[in-house]
């Protein structure tokens, strides 16, 4: 079927040499949809083994009596690696299943309010002991139609971003408020900030401005590849503003479609 190519670019190799690169369009969306499949059904195969050996350590663990500190730490290590893979499985599993983008869009609403209220009060208990200031500023319409799952979990990796970032005893404070272009979400801290080159990229899936810094902070390069498909889902648009030095702000905007009203106030 011609209209299934496409000419993709011509390239000039020498003089009056010209190389005519053609895609098939079907072909690249089929092997893009491979990758996908293949990256779930991994990430699910996975699974198992890794549920039973973290069940194994935890038995080892509990059995250990701390007569053998050397044993106790490479236990303590394993069970740290393991949870690690777990988290990046959940990632992969979540970010593909996102991507896949046939997953009926339900006709949920989610309470951004009491969401974000949740996700504040983790923060706190989480961070207690680098003494972070979490502010939550909330005001307007805070019922947004949509998947309550995706953007609450959307929501704390920006959090839990800005949480991991900034360094002690920073400030780190979310807002939301709705005006007539629809409702806003964002995260502001006054942490590292990231240089403006990496900016464009940092939605990439394992993107990372530092991935020396990151193998001691966590993380798993996947939270804002998340963020974005969910946005993307919700018709909304995610914008980073960041001051080297300074702070970094993470804004979500949603159009005003989307905002849901509170049953009782028509
Ligand atoms: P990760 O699991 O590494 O945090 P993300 O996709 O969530 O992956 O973020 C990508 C990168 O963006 C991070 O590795 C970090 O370098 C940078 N980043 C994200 N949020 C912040 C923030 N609030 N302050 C500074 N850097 C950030």
């Amino acid at each position: 079927d011609e209209s299934h190519w496409l000419h993709y670019s011509i390239t000039r190799y020498g003089p009056g040499d010209r190389l005519m690169v053609v895609r098939d369009v079907t072909r690249l969306q089929h092997l893009e949809q491979m990758r996908r499949d293949f990256v779930a059904n991994v990430s699910h195969e996975l699974r198992t083994p890794l549920t039973v050996l973290v069940g194994y350590l935890e038995t080892l663990l509990d059995a250990d009596d701390g007569s053998q500190p050397r044993r106790q730490r490479a236990l303590q290590q394993m069970q740290q690696q393991a949870e690690r893979m777990q988290e990046l499985l959940r990632d992969l599993l979540l970010l593909s299943r996102l991507e896949s983008g046939n997953e009926t869009q339900q006709q949920e609403v989610f309470d951004v309010s009491s969401g974000l209220q949740g996700l504040a009060q983790d923060a706190r208990a989480l961070s207690a002991e680098r003494g972070h200031q979490i502010d939550l500023k909330i005001s307007g319409n805070t019922l947004l139609h949509g998947s309550q799952a995706e953007l609450q979990s959307a929501f704390s990796n920006l959090l839990f971003n800005a949480v991991k970032y900034t360094q002690n005893g920073g400030r780190i404070e979310m807002r939301w408020w709705q005006d007539e272009q629809g409702g806003h979400f964002e995260v502001s801290d006054n942490g590292p900030g990231i240089e403006e080159r990496h900016l464009p990229r940092l939605t990439e899936r394992f993107y990372r401005v530092d991935p020396s810094r990151n193998s001691a902070t966590g993380g798993t390069g996947l939270g804002l590849a998340i963020v974005k498909h969910v946005l993307l889902r919700h018709d909304g648009n995610l914008e980073i503003h960041s001051t080297l030095g300074k702070g970094s702000r993470f804004s979500c905007h949603f159009p005003a479609q989307r905002l849901a009203q509170a049953p009782g106030t028509y």
